[in-house]
C-alpha cells in the first residue's frame, strides 16, 4: 500500500455538507458523482495534498444509510492507494483479512476499489483503490 488516497465521511445531506466543508477548506468540491451500484452520492474535495470524500445514501438499503443509522455521521472509511489491486487482494487474503468484494469494482473518481471487512481490521473500514488507466 502506498499513501492514503482519501478519507470517506458519511453525511446525511451532501448539499449541506458541501457547504460546510467548502467553508472549512476554502475550496468547492471538484467533483460530484453518483455510484448507483453502491447507493451513494459522493463529492470530492482537495485540501492541499489531501482528498476528502463525502458520501450520502441515495436509498435506505445503502451501506451509508445503515452506517448513519448505527453510528451517526462521521468518518466512514480510509482509502489507500495501491499499485496493483489484484496482487494486494491476494496478499491480504493470505494474511487472513476478510475481503468484502474479492473482485475489484468500479468506485467513484475513476478507481477500482475493494473493501476489507472492519471485523478483520480493528473496526476500521479500509478501502483499497487503484486508479483506472485512461
Ligand atoms: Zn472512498
Amino acid at each position: 500500500m502506498r499513501k492514503i488516497e482519501h478519507i470517506g465521511i458519511a453525511v446525511k445531506s451532501l448539499s449541506d455538507s458541501n457547504d460546510l466543508f467548502e467553508k472549512l477548506f476554502g475550496v468547492a468540491p471538484y467533483k460530484e458523482e453518483e455510484v448507483e451500484s453502491e447507493g451513494v452520492k459522493t463529492s470530492f474535495f482537495m485540501n492541499g495534498p489531501n482528498k476528502i470524500e463525502l458520501l450520502e445514501a441515495t436509498n435506505p438499503e445503502s451501506p451509508i444509510a445503515k452506517f448513519i443509522e448505527k453510528k451517526g455521521e462521521g468518518i466512514h472509511h480510509i482509502a489507500f492507494d495501491v499499485e496493483n489491486i489484484y496482487v494486494e487482494v491476494e496478499r491480504l487474503k493470505k494474511e487472513g483479512f476478510v475481503i468484502l468484494n474479492e473482485i475489484p469494482k468500479k468506485g467513484a473518481d475513476n478507481k477500482l476499489v475493494v473493501f476489507l471487512h472492519p471485523k478483520s481490521t480493528n473496526g476500521v473500514l479500509i478501502e483499497l483503490c487503484q486508479e483506472i488507466a485512461d
